[in-house]
């Protein structure tokens, strides 16, 4: 199958899901997630109308960006080291790993030094507790919000978590959901953010994370089929 045909199935899926569950399809963002995909596997989706791709390695990122069209809108969803900040910040839509302090601050400082007035990023969120993931322990991310209250730079538009890597849906769906609790409480806390973003569910959990309110979804191996890029 052709990444256009996985595109024009998976929003099928999209739209089926968001009906059945009593949602608006339009309200449902698509990232297509590029990791490991060629450019010129990229550039069939981009012909095909998207232009939300998302990365997860700067480094990789940067060497394909060069060859792709200028009006993609590159997210940023993966682990972000402070010291690739600087190509990260004004070159990206949206940072969806915004997990610390010390990463605010380097944002914060790039984003001074280039002009750049806003770097628009999603607080991550480690819902599911797994050790092996990025994110803030959701007890933490209402005083994260406090403490960065100062860095004028950054607009946090919202939440991202990843779900638990588990079979068992119970809880995935049991993850989705409290972190859309969190997204709801928080949005009221801090208005003035216009939170509007609730970034979670990829290929193996996208239908929960439809049925449990996600308003942007990250979808890879779906579109691209791992194994079928190179
Ligand atoms: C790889 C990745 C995705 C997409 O995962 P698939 O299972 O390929 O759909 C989404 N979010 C993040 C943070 C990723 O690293």
């Amino acid at each position: 199958m052709s990444a256009v045909s996985n595109i024009q199935e998976l929003k099928r899926s999209i739209r089926e899901t968001a009906d059945k569950a009593g949602r608006d399809p339009a309200g449902i963002g698509l990232v297509i997630v590029t990791k490991t995909v060629l450019p010129e596997k990229i550039l069939e989706a981009y012909g095909a109308g998207e232009r939300d791709f998302g990365e997860n390695r700067v480094q990789e990122w940067q060497d394909k960006k060069e060859t792709l069209p200028t009006d993609i809108r590159w997210h940023l969803i993966g682990h972000l080291q402070t010291n690739k900040v600087k190509y990260v910040v004004g070159k990206s839509t949206l940072i969806h790993s915004l997990d610390r302090l010390e990463l605010a601050d380097a944002i914060e400082k790039q984003a001074a030094g280039k002009g750049i007035a806003e770097v628009p990023c999603l607080v991550q969120v480690n819902m599911s507790g797994e050790e092996s993931k990025f994110g803030l322990d959701p007890a933490q991310v209402e005083s994260f919000m406090k403490q960065i209250t100062g860095k004028s730079a950054i607009k946090i538009k919202g939440l991202m978590t990843i779900g638990p890597l588990t079979e068992d849906e119970a809880r995935i769906r049991d993850c989705f959901r409290k972190t859309r609790q969190l997204f709801e409480d928080l949005s009221m806390r801090f208005r003035e953010h216009h939170w509007e973003v609730l970034s979670m569910g990829m290929s193996a959990d996208y239908k929960i994370a439809i049925e449990e309110g996600a308003n942007m979804l990250r979808i890879g191996s779906l579109v691209f089929p791992r194994g079928a890029v190179k």
